[in-house]
């Protein structure tokens, strides 16, 4: 991987010097990029985007009159659950397999108009729904690492697609951990910002009030970059924020004032690669100046994933219920009547964890259980809120492991969802608490990548941006 790394996977910073000084040409970069993921045999990409070449001469005609931004002339590949205007938009799924909207996400419109060129869409789990990318229509996406074992999910394309060097960056969406769990499985790093800090319009709606546009880099500088790029107050999203955007990239360097780090203890377990990450992640980062760390408890963590998939299904099964097979998706045979319609085209056109999410989800929901499962769910999820409030009163961010375990074999737990959903236990409370988290690769278990998260009060993103470009050479 190493090799492959220096090969390929160059920085913003880096592609940006070569195409301003004339050594490189956007054309030429973008020709590269399209061959190998052309070639890719890691399955990251459901959509090749045929115009990308057309985009990056228009590029090269920017950077010849030396008026571009730093990310111009740049490919960038977008998870295939955020929509692109004349370029199919699928979330992996057999129901959306023909959809090419008529619109881009405003992340995406955003790194247009600053001059990136979309090179394709990337592969996840169907409708953004797991852990692993095993539940995609267009089949798993392979770990670039080892090609046996799972990328992550429900981003695994984009993970996989910046770790194999295709791209320096990619977008995926994160609503219980889809960019920080490939991320770690993967060996690279990924950012879900602040609940509002991203426009989720175009973003195809899996839980709504837990969804955010992410970003995979090998850098913090570049993720800082990027989000930079593609915050801020969009009215077509009402929970966007009106906060204004900071400069994330220039703060990247400013020296960090002393930093205290929280280990809550619920997160902590003896045995595996988890509990050797943060043993070893004590031992480094306490070398550094100024660095500390306080033990903490966030004592509903034990709540935390049935919480959230609870949470997460009830807004599911509200967020599909728009997929008929009239308005969008295939078109069923023999059906004579409109439910027979409803029920051959969802039956027949969505994956078996996207029925069965929307089955727990309605019954969730549906009267007489309301109360004991989403009212009680949402209870919990304001306690585990105050929880992360209360901690950071006392430290600047809080640290632990990204994932239980380094990426599993490909097919290990897909007959067993709830040993599936347990992949998430570290990733889903910055998702209910609606507050920034980021993944950065700390070494090796056992030769797979594993990744060490970082999770911060809302709106934190320079502070956390600021941590990883410090502690992440600890670890290389
Ligand atoms: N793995 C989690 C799930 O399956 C998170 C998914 C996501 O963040 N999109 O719900």
């Amino acid at each position: 991987m190493n090799e492959k790394k220096a090969m390929h996977a160059q920085s913003i910073p880096e592609l940006a010097a070569s195409l301003r000084d004339g050594s490189l040409t956007s054309s030429t970069l973008v020709r590269r990029t399209l061959d190998r993921i052309r070639d890719d045999k890691l399955n990251a990409f459901i959509t090749i985007n045929e115009k990308a070449q057309a985009m990056a001469k228009q590029r090269d005609e920017r950077l010849h009159g030396g008026s571009a931004s730093e990310l111009s002339g740049i490919p960038v590949a977008i998870k295939d659950v955020l929509t692109t205007s004349g370029l199919r938009t699928t979330a992996a799924s057999r129901i959306l397999e023909e959809y090419v909207p008529s619109y881009s996400a405003t992340a995406v419109a955003k790194l247009e108009a600053a001059g990136m060129v979309v090179v394709g869409k990337t592969n996840c789990d169907e409708f953004a729904m797991g852990s692993s990318n095993e539940n995609s229509f267009f089949g798993p996406v392979k770990n670039p690492c080892d090609t046996t074992r799972v990328s992550g999910g429900s981003s695994g394309g984009s993970a996989a697609a910046v770790a194999a060097g295709y791209v320096p960056v990619a977008l995926g969406t994160d609503t219980g951990g889809s960019v920080r769990l490939p991320a770690s499985f993967c060996g690279v790093m990924g950012l879900k910002p602040t609940y509002g800090r991203v426009s989720r319009y175009g973003l195809i709606a899996m839980a709504s009030s837990l969804d955010q546009v992410g970003i995979f880099s090998h850098t913090a500088y570049d993720s800082a970059l990027i989000l930079q790029t593609i915050a801020g107050h969009d009215p077509h999203d009402a929970t966007s924020s009106t906060r204004p955007v900071e400069e994330y990239a220039a703060h990247l360097e400013a020296p960090l004032s002393k930093i205290t780090i929280g280990v809550p203890r619920e997160y902590l377990s003896e045995a595996g690669a988890a509990g050797a990450l943060m043993q070893s992640a004590r031992e480094k980062l306490g070398g550094i100046k100024r660095v500390s760390f306080v033990d903490i408890s966030l004592p509903h963590t034990p709540y935390a994933l049935a919480a959230y998939y609870i949470c997460m299904s009830s807004e599911a099964s509200a967020n599909l219920a728009r997929y008929d097979g009239i308005r969008y998706g295939s078109q069923p045979d023999g059906a004579e009547t409109l439910d027979e319609w409803y029920r051959a085209a969802r039956g027949r056109n969505f994956g078996p964890e996207v029925r069965r999410r929307i089955m727990l989800g309605t019954f969730a929901l549906s009267s007489g259980y309301f109360d004991a499962y989403y009212r009680q769910a949402s209870k919990v999820r304001a306690l585990i809120s105050r929880d992360f409030e209360k901690a950071f009163s006392r430290v600047d961010v809080i640290l632990s492991p990204t994932s239980p375990t380094p990426a599993f074999k490909l097919g290990e737990k897909v007959s067993d969802p709830l040993l599936m959903y347990l992949s998430d236990i570290y990733t889903v409370s910055a998702n209910l608490a609606g507050i920034p988290a980021i993944s950065f690769p700390a070494g090796l278990h056992e030769d797979l990548p594993v990744g060490l998260q970082l999770m911060g009060p809302a709106w934190s993103e320079t502070l956390l941006l600021q941590a990883t470009h410090r502690f992440a050479p600890s670890f290389v």
